[in-house]
């Protein structure tokens, strides 16, 4: 297990610090602002929808090391995903970090982010996790430019 845990933190770190799909997509048809006020994350979310289909995404900001890994693991697992996996990615991993019994869950078939099952030990810690994620089912749903965990 702990073999387990250093994996799981170097993914972490080595997400914080070359983070995916890092940057401003210009041709974004839907564009979200999200912001976490007890910790400082605030990040921005561009995403590319055709077809119901995310052809692109990427985002922009700044924050700490578990909100940005987590953003950019987001990126690189719904890059091509269309809007109902892209939900039910989100319920999964939204349940992994908020439920104890997260880690229980079937950390195969959710790949890097069971790296984040951690951090449902740390309840301050989950909205850094969810940040991106909850800017992303905003963005989905088109009507909201912004969310706040507050
Ligand atoms: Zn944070």
């Amino acid at each position: 297990m702990s073999d387990l845990r250093s994996l799981y933190q170097e993914i972490i770190l080595d997400h914080n610090k070359n983070p995916r799909n890092f940057g401003v997509l210009d041709d974004a048809n839907r564009v979200i602002e999200g912001y976490n006020p007890l910790c400082g994350d605030r990040y921005t979310i561009y995403l590319k929808l055709e077809d119901d289909v995310i052809q692109e995404i990427k985002f922009s900001g700044v924050g700490c090391a578990i909100s940005k890994a987590s953003a950019s693991v987001m990126t690189t697992v719904l890059k091509g995903k269309t809007v109902p996996e892209a939900e039910a990615w989100f319920e999964k991993f939204h349940a992994l970090v908020t439920h104890p019994s997260g880690e229980d869950a079937d950390g195969a078939s959710l790949g890097k982010l069971a790296a984040f099952a951690g951090v449902s030990e740390f309840p301050a810690r989950v909205k850094c996790a969810t940040l991106a994620w909850h800017s992303l089912k905003g963005a989905l749903r088109s009507s909201a430019t912004s969310v706040s965990t507050e």
